[in-house]
């Protein structure tokens, strides 16, 4: 009986500590009502019936209408090109068709077999004429190097070995012509017609995954599975056919109009990851629903909160109008962000200043720490910081980083030279994985989260168009990664060093000894004093290499040696 009874006793307490978690914060009055709302929403949009929120799938669809009747119901007006929406065509699939060619010096070469095109090629174009070597196909004026020297190849197509000069050098000057696109981009530059990179070495074959999102150019691009070195200026006839399969997927956009000059873009991203089959799944096997609850059900939820406040609250949010949107396609590259500010709504230059919310559902329950991204990207942020009071209780501290550049959708409103901000509340053990789910999101710190936000627009409202500023970046391209440690690091952390929020199996981080909690004081010799520091130096190290580090795991000094 007992046990019988221990069990019931078990499982109320379980259920109560669930309920616990859930609001692992207890919000009264106003906050109560709004983590109530949030909770409505993320249960909606994270339930299996939207299916992790693909972008261009149903379940992304049906997130898209839900978001607009929101928007309706709380009295927003239309401000997509169809009512609320703003569509956008997104690929989801591209396949190289049999009828791709490809002859050098009249012989003929096996698709897949011997050669395949290249991801950033054009799916549908020929060529027919003359292809010139132009060795690695590097031009850098600043670097004194060009292989174009004496050649022209405007109209013909030119053909570029893999292999760049001191490629075995890590700390080469070419390092950044090691990939594809910038000597693509050259060869357009050149006036070529078609490109065909070559190498037998393969370890330099590139990859033959057509993805969704590259950015393709207008021309042909081949890779072959040879060494096409001897061969200087080649007959060649190609014709290059991929069927690029395509979805229709929405931004969801709502505005409040003051009759103000500059309007505030407050925003979140609704889509997600599906099944994981789209990449950016850290369980791609699973094949299960990933249902973002976190990311981003909460940061859609917290625009429709904020939009119900600053429509019922018109005389404190008077000195802007204001424009709500829920992007797409941000799992895919910002696709749904960057398409609005290349196709925006309203003028670009009446955008006063853009607030992101991504992944705002989970406020560590103990530590209470928000992260704020970008408030480098205006002087004005300063002053919202000071003035925006927050009771300790709830948002224990507000910790910030300076640069504009993030992972999220405030980044294309940046390099549009918009001030803008990312409300986030920390990477947990559940990111990208199916088990994102309502169950884990704490509605209660979520409420808090909004109620902080709403008073930082609300100090914001009456600062006239603020000012931007450029933020110490690291330049977008310039930090490529040839190797990874697999580790998840935190964001939050401002001790010195890195701290490692997460370890993924099968990982040189893992394989080393890395340990979730350790902090990475350096690397390779040098110090690790933050999360640049880190970028910097993983982006110098080479697959095959081994790399000492040196992590603090509580009060021990580990000497460890990780192999890429
Ligand atoms: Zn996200």
């Amino acid at each position: 009986m007992y046990k019988h009874h221990s069990h019931i006793i078990l499982s109320l307490l379980l259920i109560a500590g669930l309920g616990f978690s859930s609001y692992a914060q207890k919000p009264r009055g106003k906050e109560k009502r709004i983590a109530k709302k949030v909770e409505d929403h993320i249960e909606y949009l994270a339930s299996d019936e939207l299916a992790g929120r693909g972008t261009g799938s149903e379940g992304e669809q049906l997130s898209a209408k839900y978001i607009a009747a929101e928007f309706e119901k709380i009295g927003l007006s239309p401000k997509g090109e169809d009512g609320y929406f703003q569509h956008l065509d997104i690929t989801t699939l591209r396949i190289a068709q049999d009828q791709s060619s490809l002859m050098v010096s009249k012989q003929v070469y096996t698709l897949f077999k011997e050669f395949y095109p290249l991801s950033i090629s054009a799916d549908n174009g020929d060529y027919k004429g003359l292809a010139i070597n132009v060795k690695s196909g590097i031009k850098d004026d600043h670097l004194k190097y060009n292989d174009y020297e004496n050649v022209n190849v405007a109209g013909k197509a030119v053909m570029i070995s893999m292999e760049t000069p001191e490629m075995n050098n890590p700390h080469s000057k070419f390092a950044a012509y090691a990939g594809i696109a910038e000597r693509v981009k050259i060869a357009i530059d050149m006036g070529a017609k078609a490109v065909i990179f070559y190498s037998s070495n393969a370890d330099l074959f590139p990859s033959g995954d057509l993805k969704k999102t590259d950015n393709i150019v207008g021309i042909p691009v081949y890779f072959v599975k040879k060494d096409l070195s001897e061969l200087k200026s080649p007959e060649v006839d190609l014709t290059v056919q991929i069927m690029a399969l395509s979805a229709q997927a929405s931004n969801v956009l709502g505005y409040v109009d003051n009759g103000a000059e500059y309007t505030v873009v407050v925003g979140a991203h609704h889509d997600h990851l599906g099944y994981g089959e789209n990449g950016g799944s850290l369980a791609p096997e699973s094949g299960q629903i990933h249902n973002g609850a976190d990311d981003n059900a909460s940061g859609v939820a917290a625009v429709i909160e904020l939009a119900r406040i600053v429509k019922s609250k018109s005389k404190w949010f008077g000195n802007n109008n204001y424009l709500f949107i829920a992007f797409t396609g941000e799992e895919l590259g910002l696709v749904g962000s960057k398409y609005f500010v290349s196709n925006p709504t309203i003028p670009l230059e009446k955008i006063n200043y853009m607030i992101n919310m991504d992944m705002v559902g989970k406020l560590d329950s103990t530590e209470k720490v928000l992260l704020i991204n970008g408030v480098g990207t205006s002087p004005a942020w300063q002053g919202a910081l000071d003035k925006a009071s927050h009771k300790k209780k709830k948002i224990a501290d507000v910790r910030t980083t300076e640069s504009g550049l993030g992972a999220s959708d405030h980044t294309s409103f940046y390099l549009s030279d918009i001030p803008a901000v990312h409300f986030f509340t920390g990477q947990h053990s559940h990111y990208h994985k199916p088990s994102d789910d309502p169950e884990i999101v704490n509605y209660g710190g979520e409420a808090f989260v909004i109620v902080y936000i709403c008073k930082w627009m609300e100090i914001m409202d009456d600062q006239g168009k603020v000012e931007f500023t450029k933020t110490k970046d690291e330049s977008p391209g310039r930090m490529s990664f040839k190797v990874t440690l697999g580790i998840m690091p935190d964001y939050i952390f401002d001790g010195e060093g890195l701290r490692v929020d997460g370890v993924k199996a099968d990982n040189p981080g893992e394989a080393a000894g890395l340990k979730k909690g350790d902090i990475i004081i350096s690397m390779n010799g040098k110090p690790i004093l933050d999360i640049h520091d880190y970028m910097e130096h993983l982006a110098a190290c080479e697959p095959g290499q081994e790399v000492p580090i040196t992590v603090k795991r509580g009060e021990e000094i580990i000497d460890l040696t990780v192999k890429f």
